[in-house]
């Protein structure tokens, strides 16, 4: 009676043999398919003999290290290489061993490589999963890269473009004191289009900024007790004197709806977020619209909802989310206007990123509900402002 380790350790050099040819057909590479199959059954003796598989388990470790690299058709499994190792070893057992001994000797065997097999399925799966995780991560690292390169390009461009800015705007204004001295009518209208220019250029430049900052996560805020209705008596003061002007909607401010004790925020960020959402009301109402500003309180929840409603174009409910993403070029890039205020005169799409990002750093959120888009029946939009509220 023979059993397995005494089986193997005798057959060796048969076992080699067929397992190398088994392996590789090919005359080159036997001597080194050979030298490592050599070292397999000195592991596989090993672990049969000690019941112990680490010797076996090292073996094919150090096989799987060798083969994977990136992650590519050379890193094929290596599970059917040992697949043909058992069939090797169970073909030369019913070959070379006495019909009473084969059994007990391939039960043993097979014991051992199955365990093999597991083990070799678990390295290969956790090699691959690391190999992934890292090119994963080494891909999300250069997106941080061109994420950060592009973001400081617009902050340092966008400076840039103030300096210059800046000197224009001193000779602009100087020239409006001579224009007006000079009451020459056509210089004044010239002087009044180029200082009309420079303003909607410097808020342009600004918002490029703010989106660039809220990116990097650099906004500055200064807060202090904020009361919303001086905020509502300045843009109430703006819209009569800039938009009512040039176009007939009926703006209306709920004040008895908004709270009368202060928060804590930015007064001037507020403003801003407030100003955009307004005047994004008002620009996308056709005529004869309605626009109106009101507030639900949730003092339990410390949280107040103002809300900007309008009878306007509405938003496509694909777009209710999108038109938050900075160049979300979800405005109609034809209808792009100079006017503030002009009926969809979309501008490059930093409004409500900006909103956003402002109200989102007071700890608020911000977000837009729309029965659709449809220039014909106008099913409105409304703008909701949650605030966080210090009583
Ligand atoms: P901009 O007005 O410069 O395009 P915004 O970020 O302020 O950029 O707005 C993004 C887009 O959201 C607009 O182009 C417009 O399509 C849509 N939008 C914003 N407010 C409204 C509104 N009240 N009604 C309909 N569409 C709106």
């Amino acid at each position: 009676m023979i059993d397995a380790g005494a089986w193997i350790q005798g057959n060796a050099d048969i076992l080699i043999q067929a397992t190398t040819e088994a392996l590789s057909n090919n005359r080159a590479i036997q001597s080194q398919v050979s030298e490592a199959v050599d070292g397999f059954y000195r592991a596989l003796l090993r672990a049969i003999v000690t019941f112990d598989p680490t010797p076996l388990y090292t073996v094919l470790f150090d096989w799987v290290e060798a083969r994977t690299g990136p992650i590519d058709q050379d890193s094929a499994s290596l599970m059917p290489v040992l697949a043909r190792i058992k069939r090797a070893i169970a073909e030369q057992v019913i070959h070379h061993c006495e019909p009473e001994d084969a059994v007990r000797v391939l039960l043993t065997i097979d014991r051992v490589m199955t365990d093999a097999l597991v083990f070799l399925a678990q390295v290969e799966t956790e090699t691959l999963m690391a190999a992934t995780r890292a090119q994963v991560q080494a891909a999300q690292l250069e997106l941080e890269q061109v994420n950060k390169t592009k973001t400081d390009f617009i902050a340092i461009a966008a400076h840039e473009l103030k300096t210059p800015l800046t000197v224009v705007e001193g000779y602009t204004s100087m020239m409006q004191s001579y224009a007006r001295e000079s009451s020459d009518d056509l210089l004044n209208t010239y002087v009044e289009g180029i200082e009309k220019g420079m303003g909607r250029l410097h808020e342009l430049i600004d918002d490029v900024v703010d989106v660039s900052l809220l990116d990097l996560g650099m906004f500055d805020l200064h807060f202090q007790p904020v009361l919303l209705h001086p905020l509502l008596d300045s843009i109430q003061y703006m819209v009569n004197d800039h938009v009512l002007t040039e176009r007939e909607i009926t703006f209306t401010v709920d004040r008895e709806s908004i709270p009368r004790y202060p928060t804590i925020g930015d007064p001037g960020q507020l403003l801003k977020v407030l100003e955009k959402v307004i005047m994004n009301a008002l620009k996308y109402t056709p005529d004869g619209g309605n626009v109106l500003v009101y507030a639900r309180d949730f003092p339990g929840f410390g949280f107040i909802d103002l809300m900007v409603e309008d009878s306007g174009i509405g938003i496509d409910p694909a777009n209710l989310t999108r038109i938050f993403n900075a160049f979300s070029g979800v405005g109609d890039a034809n209808l792009h206007s100079s006017g503030k205020v002009k009926f969809k005169g979309a501008g490059p799409g930093l409004g409500l990123p900006i909103a956003k990002g402002i109200i989102e750093a007071h700890g608020g959120t911000i977000w837009a509900e729309s029965a659709g888009y449809n220039e014909e029946t106008c099913p409105g939009s409304t703008f909701h402002i949650m605030i966080p509220m210090h009583s």
